[in-house]
């Protein structure tokens, strides 16, 4: 959960810097050999990904001498079998240098999530996404996955194999994820344009989501109505979007913020990476003075939610840099926020400011209540463990099968321990 900025520069943070890792160092075994070693040193260990999640997912528990450790030193990267329809990617390897490679060879991913430097790893294990009505979770991609267990031997879990569905969106919680081998499809053009001032009033938000490949809301909870609407256009498909206004000037999510670190817009077509996230592989953002949380529903809930958070706007919006609403396809990973379930997602960018934040996070919390919210693993939430567990049907059959792939809790947390007890 979020605390106060790290006052020594020198310990590990997460990217948003509200989380300052329980141990002093980072450490990044270059080769595999070196991560076997470090894997039969140490009782406790976690793998941190590019560090992009807003609670303690990722960390070691403050109490048990643990390692935490990064793969982006190891060797052995990004392996595309153009003929096979299929990549395999390293532990460490990110989105945008994963995305780069694909357009190479004319191949692309179904989606991607606003930022591509996120690595593959680290976002399928929480569950991450991007929109689309017929867009699955980013974990969906996912065919097989190799895993380094804490008696050091390797297991692979691929499609089809009993207890795959538990082991991609993992928090962490199974073995060091060595490789991920994801489906690709041939790569595609997109075209972006961006809307503005769309009413909550008569909104028929299935015809607004399902407008193109993939629909994004943006508010700042300022007023009743959406301040842009990003519509991403799966070329050759036509699209018509007669509820708003085309905007005149390159946005921003963020309404006031410069877009000149955002993909382009205007329909001008590109690759399917150069238009898919909000914003540019080339643009890095070493940090970023916010936090976020997530909340996905039932789709059918969609207006509902949205009226009830309205009528706690003045709340929200004070603390709230902008509010993002998304949808995402149901998916068969028991862990997936969008398990079984066609989904709305609503995303808050707060301000960097934890203590004002969270009673507005907790607010938000009771306002979805009666809608099953499932929070985004990855980012700031404040609703009890346990019913969040509850929310998962398969929660003990990912207990049992952390049980079995870790047996002694080597890769565990107190994240994970208190969701899911072993
Ligand atoms: C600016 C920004 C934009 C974002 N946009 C989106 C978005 O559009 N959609 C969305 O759904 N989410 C989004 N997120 C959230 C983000 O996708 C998740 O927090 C994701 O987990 C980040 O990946 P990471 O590699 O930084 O993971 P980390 O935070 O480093 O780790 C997450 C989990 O993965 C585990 N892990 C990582 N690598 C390995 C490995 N090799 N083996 C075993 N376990 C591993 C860690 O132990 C941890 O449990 C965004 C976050 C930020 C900061």
């Amino acid at each position: 959960m979020p605390e106060a900025r790290a006052t020594e520069p020198a310990a590990p943070t997460n990217w948003a810097r509200n989380i300052t890792f329980s141990v002093p160092k980072v450490h990044r075994p270059a080769s595999l050999d070196e991560l076997r070693g470090l894997i039969a040193e140490s009782p406790h260990i976690r793998v941190l990904g590019s560090g992009h999640s807003f609670n303690r997912i990722a960390d070691v528990d403050a109490d048990r001498s643990g390692v935490l450790l990064s793969l982006a030193g190891l060797p052995g990267g990004i392996e595309v079998d153009a003929a096979a329809r299929t990549v395999r990617v390293g532990g460490g390897v990110r989105y945008a240098e994963l995305a780069a490679e694909l357009h190479k060879h004319g191949l692309a991913l179904p989606n991607m999530a606003s930022l591509p430097h996120i690595s593959v790893a680290g976002s399928v294990a929480t569950g991450t996404h991007g929109s689309g009505v017929h867009n699955r979770s980013l974990a969906e991609a996912v065919r097989a996955i190799e895993l380094l267990t804490a008696d050091g031997g390797t297991v692979t879990l691929a499609r089809g194999d009993a207890g795959f569905e538990g082991a991609v969106v993992s928090l962490g919680a199974l073995g060091v994820v060595l490789s991920l081998t994801l489906d690709v499809e041939p790569g595609f053009e997109v075209a972006q344009h961006v809307f503005r001032e769309l009413p909550f009033q008569g909104l028929d938000f299935a015809a607004v989501s399902s407008a193109a490949y993939s629909v994004s809301l943006f508010t700042k909870w300022r007023g009743p109505h959406f301040d842009q609407v990003w519509v991403k256009q799966r070329l050759p498909e036509p699209v018509e979007f007669p509820w708003a206004e085309p905007a005149v000037e390159a946005q921003h999510p963020v309404p006031g913020m410069s877009a000149v670190h955002c993909t382009e817009q205007f329909g001008v077509p590109g690759p399917w990476h150069e238009r898919l996230p909000h914003f540019r592989a080339e643009f890095t953002p070493s940090s970023g003075d916010e936090l976020q949380s997530e909340y996905l529903l039932p789709r059918e809930h969609a207006v509902a939610a949205l009226h009830a958070l309205d009528a706690v706007r003045e709340r929200i919006a004070p603390v709230l840099q902008v509010c993002e609403v998304r949808t995402v396809a149901a998916d068969t990973q028991w862990l997936s926020p969008a398990y079984g379930r066609d989904t709305v997602a609503f995303h808050f960018t707060w301000v960097a400011d934890a203590p004002r934040v969270l009673p507005v996070v907790s607010l938000v919390e009771d306002r979805l209540r009666d809608f099953a919210p499932r929070p985004h693993w990855g980012k700031v939430f404040t609703a009890a463990p346990d019913r969040v567990a509850a929310l998962y049907p398969h929660a003990a059959e990912f207990a049992a099968l952390a049980r079995r792939l870790d047996p002694r809790g080597t890769f565990s947390n107190a994240f994970v321990r208190a969701l899911l007890p072993r």
